[in-house]
C-alpha cells in the first residue's frame, strides 16, 4: 500500500495565510489565535504584508504559531499610476525563527519574474518556505507563472480573494505550474483580514475566515514536525470536504479514495480533462477506486480532487511517476 496522504499522525487544521492589525487585518495576533483555536485550528501562520512576524508568546500546548511574511511585487498602470495591473504576492514561512533574524528585504517591489526568482532564492537560503498566493487575483500575465522558480506551494484556493473578489480559485494556475515541470504542493488558506473590504464596510467578524485550510498530518504539534510534514506533503487542501483515505493498493493496482460525502471524486493527470472520476448529482459519494493502468502510462503525475454540489473542494498533493520526465524541466 502506498499512502498518498502520507499520514504520520493526526490531521491538524492549519491556516497558513493570515493578517493582523500590524498591517491591514482587523484582529490582533492574539485575537486571530483565539478565533482559530475556537474553531478547531491548531496552527496559524502570521503573514502580514512586508512585515516579518514571529509570535512565540502565542505558543501553547494546543496552538502553534508559524512565523512569516507576505511579500508583493507589483506593476502599475501607466495611465492610472495609482492602479495596479499585476500584484504578485508570495508567502514565506520560517522554519527556524529562533535563529538570527534573516529576512531579505527586496531591493524593489517592481514586478519582474527575474526579481521574484532572485528574492525567492535568497529567502529559501535563509530557511524560508514559500507559496504563490491567490494567483487568480494577481493577474500574472501570460505564462509568467511557469517562469517562477522555487515555489514550495501554490494556493489552489484563497478564501479572502473568493469572498471579496470572486477570484480565489487557483486551480488552473496550479495545473499550469505543475505541467511546466515544477513541483509544488496544493494549498488552501483564508488570507483573512476580517474586514479588508474597507474601513467603511461593516463586515462581520468571520466573513473572510474559516473558508480554506489544510489538514496536515503530524505526530506532534511542534515547528519541527510541522515543517517535516510540509516538506513531505503530508497534508491536503480543503474548503470543507474531508479525505479519509487515499492510497494505491499495489496488489490490485488500484487508486482507492474514501472521503466525506461529495458529488465528484476525480483523478486529474497532466492532461486536459479527468484521468478518472466518479460522479453523481447529489453529495452521495464517499468511496471510489480507479485502475492505475492507463493513468500510469499517459501521465507524469496524478492528483485527487473532490467537490460537493455547492463547489466546496478538496485537493490532494500530486503523486509523481518517478520514471517519467516532465515536459519542461530546464531552468534558465
Ligand atoms: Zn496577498
Ligand atoms: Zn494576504
Amino acid at each position: 500500500m502506498i499512502d498518498l496522504l502520507r499520514k504520520n499522525g493526526p490531521f491538524r487544521k492549519a491556516n497558513l495565510h493570515s493578517h493582523t492589525t500590524r498591517t491591514d487585518g482587523r484582529m490582533t495576533a492574539s485575537e486571530v489565535k483565539e478565533w482559530y483555536k475556537d474553531h478547531g485550528y491548531e496552527i496559524v501562520a502570521f503573514t502580514d504584508h512586508s512585515v516579518y512576524s514571529d509570535y512565540p508568546e502565542l505558543r501553547d500546548e494546543r496552538f502553534l504559531p508559524i512565523a512569516g511574511v507576505e511579500t508583493d511585487f507589483c506593476s502599475y498602470d501607466p495611465h492610472f499610476p495609482q492602479k495596479k495591473t499585476i500584484s504578485c504576492h508570495i508567502n514565506f514561512w520560517q522554519e527556524f525563527p529562533e535563529s538570527p533574524l534573516a529576512v531579505y528585504v527586496p531591493e524593489t517591489h517592481e514586478y519582474k519574474v527575474d526579481t521574484i526568482n532572485t528574492y525567492i532564492k535568497a529567502m529559501k537560503k535563509n530557511g524560508f518556505y514559500c507559496c504563490l498566493n491567490h494567483p487568480g487575483w494577481s493577474m500574472l500575465p501570460g505564462n509568467d507563472i511557469e517562469r517562477i522558480d522555487g515555489l514550495d506551494a501554490v494556493e489552489v484556493y484563497n478564501h479572502g480573494a473568493e469572498w471579496n473578489n470572486n477570484c480565489g480559485n487557483g486551480n488552473i494556475e496550479y495545473a499550469m505550474y505543475l505541467n511546466s515541470g515544477h513541483r509544488a504542493w496544493a494549498l488552501a488558506a483564508d488570507d483573512n483580514h476580517a474586514g479588508i473590504g474597507g474601513k467603511d464596510i461593516d463586515l462581520t467578524h468571520d466573513d473572510d475566515t474559516l473558508g480554506g485550510w489544510i489538514e496536515i498530518s503530524m505526530p506532534e504539534l511542534t515547528v519541527r514536525h510541522f515543517f517535516e510534514a510540509f516538506r513531505s506533503g503530508s497534508f491536503y487542501a480543503t474548503q470543507g470536504p474531508k479525505i479519509y483515505d487515499y492510497y494505491i493498493d499495489e496488489s490490485r493496482d488500484m487508486i482507492v479514495v474514501r472521503c466525506s460525502p461529495v458529488k465528484n471524486i476525480s483523478i486529474k493527470g497532466s492532461h486536459i480533462g479527468l484521468a478518472a472520476h466518479a460522479n453523481s448529482n447529489r453529495n452521495d459519494i464517499t468511496f471510489a477506486e480507479f485502475p492505475l493502468a492507463g493513468i500510469r502510462e499517459t501521465n507524469q503525475y496524478f492528483r485527487l480532487e473532490i467537490w460537493t454540489t455547492d463547489m466546496k473542494r478538496a485537493f490532494s498533493q500530486p503523486y509523481y511517476f518517478e520514471s517519467k520526465s516532465c515536459r519542461k524541466t530546464e531552468k534558465t
